[in-house]
């Protein structure tokens, strides 16, 4: 998607440790327009796979989760990173452990969200290792429903999330791949 691209390259940080900050467009200023675009671009990839549901991760899924789900008419949900106290009812939670946070955290979204038989858009802001993306796909399955696709903003392809996720079978699409962020620069795949 050559318009994230340009923002990528135009205002990503690469910080140490393999880590791109996108703070100015998606995980803290965020671009509607971009989002818009990001909504339409998995829309277009996702359009013939009869999705019920889109489900992320707060919090920085929710706006490309919710663009992607105004786009193919279908609900957004979005896991809770914290045991909200609301959320007394039945309740799936499937352990992550956050790449940037270096922390293991409990999702959970509720059970009545879910039911048997749909088919669930996974959409992530960023593919590292792939552990949000396999969380989230293991409470779509404790549900009964089937893995439609994964759809990835901006996927780091040195690390081996998108491997091992297309090993277990799933479906996954990425808006942009980036192959390096070494020396501080931005490498897309296929430009290297
Ligand atoms: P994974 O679970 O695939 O290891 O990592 C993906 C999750 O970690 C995403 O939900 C995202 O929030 C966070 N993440 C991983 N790598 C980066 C990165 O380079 N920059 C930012 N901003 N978040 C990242």
């Amino acid at each position: 998607m050559e318009l994230l691209k340009q923002k990528v390259k135009n205002e990503g940080i690469v910080l140490a440790k393999g880590v791109l900050k996108v703070d100015s467009f998606l995980n803290h200023q965020m671009d509607p327009f971009l989002m818009r675009e990001i909504g339409r671009e998995f829309k277009s990839l996702f359009a013939g796979d009869k999705i019920t549901k889109v489900l992320t991760i707060e919090s920085s899924g929710i706006a490309p989760g919710i663009m992607t789900a105004l786009e193919l008419e279908v609900p957004l949900i979005f896991a809770r990173k914290q045991k909200s106290l609301t959320l007394t009812e039945d309740i799936y939670v499937e352990k992550v452990y956050s790449f940037t946070k270096r922390e293991t955290n409990e999702i959970t979204v509720s059970k009545k969200f879910i039911e048997p038989g749909e088919r669930v858009l996974i959409v992530d802001d960023f593919l590292a290792n792939g552990e949000a993306a396999f969380g989230l796909a293991r409470i779509v399955e404790q549900a009964g429903a089937t893995v439609a696709g994964i759809g990835i903003v901006i996927e780091k392809s040195f690390q081996p999330g998108r491997e091992l996720l297309l090993k277990a079978g799933y479906r996954v699409e990425s808006l942009v791949r980036i192959a390096s962020l070494e020396d501080e620069k931005v490498a897309f795949v296929g430009e290297e």
